[in-house]
């Protein structure tokens, strides 16, 4: 039967106000969790929203335990801040599985041979910063980290909608097993990935998301336990077209695409997926590709044991909580990263977070991606910032920015911003950017050198390697 089209009118109703607050986040993903932590430390009261019972979004919930590219190849370390405090905290119960620091951009054979066997530990014969996680012990992680920092957190409670007056967002409503409450926030911050708040407030965005793009795939991730990873590793490495043949029987008998990689520990593997024809919006198409994944995991598991080295004796050990979703609606912000720039490196006036390379060293040929501070600011709709993979951009630079530790930088920076417009009395549009980044850089967060404003010429300063700065268009 065709879905039902028919609408009914439900009765208005008083709703709960049961707290106020000054930073409200909705979604306690990558994004959510920096945001609100930086939050709080900076002062405000802030209160983090999830729907579900545990913090990290597709970092635990979605088995996605990979945090790559947190440098680029050689001794810098751009992705720092609050996402390497958590692998810090994750490495301290020896929980994460990193390449050391002491050996970020070395080409040492020895160490380059050893690394290579784990996903994105090694970039063009270098070493660079990826980290594979425990997503169990990184739930427990990211309470201690938001509890600490004085957070007001609920679980277990589904940000319904934005609370909006006139252009205005004051806070959300949200259902849990207390029912349908609201909380008045001075600004909310929508990091639901989905951008659920941006739109229910009205906010601009684009939906369009490229189905054959890798955003555009939704998958269910699954692990294997007892497995041997070394030997399917040397496997993939030493006879690359029985692997491929592998993963085509796989691909074949699943309809779409799936892949282990390495896990933080050798006896188990992530298998990453990447299902077509859905969208991740509609409650139909999350409930087929549930069921789906799950039918082909199955079969794909018999192919891996039996034709695969190292998978002999595994087992299907869980699969993720959360469906994984990647693409999703895209605010249309005060600007909007593209492709282009990416291609270009250009560099803000409001950079606020730089992305490594992923897959040249960095140099002044090659230089970084950033984020500017705007790409987190809706056009219209005022109280209301935006972080994570629901930041305002093209789909394709969308495709390549949504990873987990540029979503942490997003969020580490829109936290921080709220509670500096709110220390300092000014909408977040009008916080000075230079008193952004300062406060940033205090709290480890790596920044390029920013362009500044040549007052002589009215034109920007440009970057060392000749590439032009964007001007500030808000
Ligand atoms: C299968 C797959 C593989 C990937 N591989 C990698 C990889 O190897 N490395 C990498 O870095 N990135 C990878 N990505 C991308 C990356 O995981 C995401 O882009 C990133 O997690 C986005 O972070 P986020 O905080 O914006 O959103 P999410 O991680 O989606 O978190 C959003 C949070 O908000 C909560 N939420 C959503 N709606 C609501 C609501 N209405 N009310 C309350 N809470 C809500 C969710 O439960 C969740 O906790 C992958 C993604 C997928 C799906």
């Amino acid at each position: 039967m065709p879905p039902s089209r028919k609408t009914i009118v439900e009765p208005s109703r008083k709703t709960t106000v049961c707290r106020e607050t000054e930073v409200l986040v909705v979604g306690g993903g990558p994004a959510g969790v920096a945001a609100a932590i930086a939050a709080a430390r900076n002062g405000a009261n802030t209160t983090l929203v999830e729907r579900y019972n545990h913090l990290g979004g597709m970092a635990t919930g979605g088995l996605v335990i990979l945090i790559p590219h947190m440098s680029a190849g050689t001794r810098v370390q751009e992705v720092a801040g609050i996402c390497q405090e958590m692998v810090d905290r994750l490495d301290a119960v020896g929980a994460a599985r990193h390449p050391s620091r002491e050996l970020l951009g070395s080409t040492n054979s020895a160490a380059v041979n050893e690394l290579k066997h784990y996903h994105d530990f090694v970039v063009g014969g270098r070493v660079r910063m990826s980290a594979i996680v425990d997503p169990e012990i990184l739930k427990c992680v990211l309470n201690e980290m938001v509890v600490e920092a004085g957070v007001n957190l609920y679980l277990h409670s589904w940000g319904a909608a934005a609370l909006v007056d006139g252009k205005r967002v004051i806070g959300a409503i949200f259902e849990s097993k207390s029912g349908r409450q609201a909380i008045l926030g001075d600004l909310t911050i929508d990091a639901t990935g989905d951008g659920d708040m941006l739109a229910s407030a009205g906010a601009e965005f684009d939906g369009v998301v490229d189905r054959n793009a890798r955003s555009g795939m939704l998958a269910v991730v699954f692990r294997v336990g007892d497995v041997d990873y070394r030997k399917y590793s040397d496997f993939r490495h030493s006879k690359p077209e029985e692997f491929r043949a592998a993963m085509a029987e796989i691909q074949s008998a699943s309809g779409f695409r799936m892949l282990p990689i390495a896990a933080h520990r050798d006896d188990q593997v992530w298998v990453n997926n990447w299902v077509p024809g859905y969208d991740c919006l509609k409650v139909e198409d999350l409930t087929a590709a549930e069921i789906q994944v799950r039918k082909a995991m199955r079969a794909a598991h018999k192919i891996l044991k039996t034709k695969v080295p190292g998978f002999e004796r595994s087992f299907i050990l869980d699969t993720a909580s959360q469906i994984g979703t990647r693409g999703s609606r895209r605010l249309a912000g005060d600007y909007v990263v593209t492709a282009e720039d990416l291609k270009r490196g250009v560099v803000y006036p409001d950079t606020i977070a730089a992305i490594p390379r992923f897959q040249e060293n960095v140099s002044a040929a090659s230089p970084n991606r950033c984020i500017p501070y705007r790409a987190l600011l809706p056009r219209a709709a005022e109280g209301l910032l935006v972080a994570g993979r629901c930041f305002s951009s093209d789909a394709a630079a969308n495709d390549v920015l949504n990873l987990i530790p540029f979503c942490m930088q997003m969020g580490e920076a829109a936290g921080t911003a709220a509670a500096l417009s709110l220390k300092g009395h000014v909408a977040p549009r009008f916080l000075p950017h230079d008193a952004l980044q300062k406060q940033l850089r205090a709290q480890g967060v790596w920044l390029p050198e920013i362009p500044r404003l040549d007052k002589a010429s009215g034109s920007l300063t440009t970057r060392p390697d000749g590439i032009a700065a964007e001007p500030h268009r808000s």
